[in-house]
Formats: structure tokens, C-alpha cells, sequence
């Protein structure tokens, strides 16, 4: 749709061209949301695609992915590393039209922190880490994990101007093995729940809940627990405030289907 409050649309070439942090000014990415209904507090939007990042990059130390890496380009990525599968897996439990699939960021979804965010379940699973551009300038530059990035339905640890540049997924954690499950009340429905499990080398096992949760909760233990052990954990760790409601599911209802998720990847990854 038309944003009719917005006026200019700003293509910065480096990141100096990039304008101060303003309550009227916000990071355009695929645009899919933005454009998807009225945002009449914005007057200026800031096209990072125009920055022209690289959309993965494989490093000495894992892979990293650019913030403005389409979903479609994370989601064709081949390597063997064994935890890439989980790439289409979660590109494909998000509802995505052509349009979502072909335009919508990584960094978009990331940054726009729904709970149904495919992206967030991956790269928080994977133990990503954001690297930030600070809108106080590059001495203020941090890095934050991607689970501690999203605060709550819609919110996240960015502060005006700050711009999500890229995510890094350790070595670790792309040489592990994983297993996933997506539920929703419709077979192509909006994730009601989006559990994820991993085992690395080391033998920890890593258990992130999302989607049926007002954030991504990330379990850990030493080895692969018990039943009980998870079960006591699950409910340690995941208190009733943090189930979340929407149309898309009730929360005792996903609370029972996450932790039945949960232990089905617990039997699977052992
Ligand atoms: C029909 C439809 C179905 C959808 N289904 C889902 C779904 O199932 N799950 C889901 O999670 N979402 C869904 N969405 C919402 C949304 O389109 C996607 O989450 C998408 O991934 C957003 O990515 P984008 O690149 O288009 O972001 P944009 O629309 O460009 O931006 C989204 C938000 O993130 C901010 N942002 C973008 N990039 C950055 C960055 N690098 N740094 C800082 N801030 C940034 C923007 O300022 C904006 O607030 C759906 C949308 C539609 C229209």
C-alpha cells in the first residue's frame, strides 16, 4: 500500500550516508510489512538493500549472514554442514506468499520480532549472534544474541537508528545435528508453535522454543535429558505469562504442544 505520510526514501551508498536515529525515520529492508499497513508516524524511510551487502559469507569462524539476505537466498544456501537443513525448513514455516519469499530480509524479519518469526527460531536455535551498526556512531557498534535481540511480541533491544548488519551462526552449532518441528492449526498456517533441537559435538543438547512463546526461550543442558528432566525444565524455564494468545492458538493449548514437540525432538536426537 501507499504510505502517505512517508516523503523520502533514502539510498544511502556506505553507512556514513546513513541519517541520524529519528521516531520518523525507519529501515526499509524487503518491505513487506512496511508496506503491508499504515505506518503514519514515519516520513523517511532508509533503504539498506541499497547497501549492497554480500548475502552470506562464509568465515573462519561459521557463516555469516547479511541482514538483507532474501529468505528465498538463505533458504537455497547448500553446504555440508548438517544444520543447513534447517534453512528451508524454516523459510518454508513462515507464511510466505511468491512476495515474502522472494523480497522479505532475514534482518526484516528478525527486526520486526513476531513471534511467528521463522528467522528469529533459526537463527536464536543456531546460537546466532547480530552484529548492530549503532546509530551512535561505529564506537558504539555491538553485538547481541539473536535471543536476547527480541524482548516481546514486536519489540526488540534496537534503539533508533541502530541497524542489524548481519547475523553469525558459529561453527558449533552448524556442524550439529537438529531437529524441528512446526505446528499450526492449518496445514500452511501461521506457526502457533516452532520448536527446535540441536546436539553438538560436545554433546550438548539445545532446545529453543518459539512461536508458541512472547519471545524465543533457549534450554540447555550438559547432555541429552530425561523426559522428566525436560519436562521440569520446560516448566522452570517457560512461566504462563510467557505463552503466548493470539488468533492463531491458545496459550494452554500451545504450551501442550511445544512440550510435546520438545520430547518428540528429545527421542529423535537420541
Ligand atoms: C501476507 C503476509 C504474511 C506474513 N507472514 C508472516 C509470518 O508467518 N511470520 C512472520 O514472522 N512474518 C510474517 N509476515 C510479516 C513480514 O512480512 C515478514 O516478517 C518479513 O520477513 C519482514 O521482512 P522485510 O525484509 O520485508 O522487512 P520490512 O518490512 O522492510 O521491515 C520490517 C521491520 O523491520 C525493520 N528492519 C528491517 N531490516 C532492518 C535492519 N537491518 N535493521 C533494523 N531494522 C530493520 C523495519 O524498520 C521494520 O520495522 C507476513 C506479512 C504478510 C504481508
Amino acid at each position: 500500500m501507499d504510505l502517505g505520510t512517508v516523503d523520502d526514501i533514502l539510498l544511502p551508498g556506505s553507512r556514513a550516508d546513513l541519517p541520524p536515529g529519528r521516531a520518523d525515520t525507519a529501515v526499509l529492508a524487503g518491505g513487506t510489512w512496511l508496506f503491508s499497513e499504515k505506518q503514519d508516524h514515519l516520513a523517511t524511510l532508509v533503504d539498506v538493500t541499497a547497501l549492497g551487502w554480500e548475502p552470506l559469507t562464509v568465515t573462519e569462524t561459521g557463516l555469516e549472514i547479511a541482514a538483507t539476505c532474501t529468505i528465498e537466498t538463505l533458504a537455497r544456501y547448500t553446504s555440508p554442514w548438517p544444520a543447513t537443513a534447517l534453512f528451508p525448513r524454516c523459510a518454508a514455516a513462515l507464511l510466505a506468499s511468491f512476495k515474502i519469499w522472494k523480497t522479505a530480509t532475514v534482518g526484516g524479519n528478525i527486526a520486526l520480532a513476531l513471534p511467528a518469526g521463522a528467522m528469529i527460531s533459526l537463527t536464536a536455535a543456531l546460537d546466532g549472534v547480530g552484529q548492530v551498526w549503532s546509530g551512535d556512531g561505529p564506537d558504539h557498534d555491538y553485538r547481541i544474541a539473536i535471543a536476547d535481540l527480541i524482548t516481546g511480541p514486536h519489540a526488540n533491544a534496537l534503539r533508533p537508528g541502530d541497524v542489524l548488519r548481519s547475523i553469525d551462526i558459529p561453527l558449533h552449532a552448524l556442524q550439529s545435528r537438529t531437529a524441528m518441528r512446526k505446528l499450526a492449526l492449518s496445514p500452511l498456517g501461521r506457526s502457533a508453535a516452532l520448536v527446535i533441537g540441536r546436539v553438538d559435538d560436545g554433546g550438548e543438547f539445545v532446545l529453543t522454543v518459539s512461536a508458541s512463546t512472547v519471545r524465543p526461550f533457549v534450554l540447555r543442558f550438559p547432555g541429552l535429558p530425561t523426559a522428566d528432566e525436560l519436562d521440569d525444565a520446560l516448566a522452570a524455564t517457560i512461566g504462563p505469562q510467557h505463552w503466548y494468545d493470539d488468533p492463531h492458538g491458545a496459550p494452554d493449548w500451545r504450551r501442550h504442544i511445544s512440550c510435546t514437540a520438545a520430547q518428540q525432538i528429545r527421542e529423535e536426537l537420541s
